[in-house]
């Protein structure tokens, strides 16, 4: 099973690794700070080298229970190379930004609002959320990018943990994000805490500190459904 750096340290841009197994035109490592994609967190891309050719991934899947990083270019990798792998740290930055403005978003709007999230995806420097609201107005938007910005500047700390299901279980927040979902095989449930404001279960990669978003745009909002509303929001760049 391949260890998955980047969960640990999510600011890891290079590492080494061994090439596990061979799939196709993908390749399974033993390490890999690769982000494998979840939790509406595209997957990375990056480099792997083995000092004499560079591969580029251009993105990593699971399949069977393994992380395939798919790659183009270099001859064919043979298991037991050793490789360097790099990921595309601007994508990567930007995605982390963009993935903890999200959770400032649910924070704020669970907090002040008591709305919960039915959907979310994001792309660079770009979201979406949906929230259980029955009504949403551009006063709201305008109301709810003064409060998303209020929570940058105040320079939370983003901290992640791993908490014995059991526990996870007790922390009341942590239910809404709907950990009841988790198969019955997980013992163990990483978080994301931004401190003071939000603690969820996720899988994601996160900054260190909410100053690192930077400033926040609500760009759209739209209704979804009667009691669906969806928020657009932009990190600059
Ligand atoms: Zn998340």
């Amino acid at each position: 099973m391949t260890d998955i750096l980047c969960y640990e340290d999510s600011y890891l841009k290079t590492f080494d690794a061994t090439i596990a197994a061979v799939v196709g035109r993908g390749v399974v490592l033993d390490r890999t700070a690769f982000y494998p994609g979840g939790g509406g967190q595209p997957p990375d891309s990056g480099t792997l080298s083995d000092g004499s050719d560079e591969y580029t991934v251009k993105r990593v899947r699971r399949a069977s229970g393994q992380y395939v990083h798919e790659i183009e270019g270099g001859e064919r990798p043979e298991v037991g190379a050793c490789v360097r792998g790099s990921i595309d740290w601007e994508r990567r930055y930007q995605l982390m930004r963009t993935h903890t403005a999200l959770h400032i978003l649910c924070g704020v709007v669970w907090r002040d609002y008591g709305a919960q999230v039915t959907g979310g995806n994001m792309e660079p420097l770009r979201a979406r959320m949906d929230f259980e609201l029955e009504s949403m107005s551009a006063d709201f938007a305008e109301r709810v990018e003064e409060l998303i910005n209020a929570e940058v500047a105040a320079e939370r700390d983003v901290v992640v943990g791993i908490l014995p299901r059991e526990e996870a279980f007790r922390i009341p927040d942590l239910i809404r994000t709907k950990i009841n979902l988790l198969p019955p095989q997980i013992s163990e449930v990483r978080t994301i805490d931004i401190r003071g404001l939000d603690l969820q279960a996720d899988g994601g990669t996160h900054v260190a500190n909410t100053r690192e978003v930077g400033r926040i745009r609500v760009t759209g909002h739209e209704s979804k459904g009667r009691i669906n509303k969806r928020l657009r929001i932009a990190v600059d760049h």
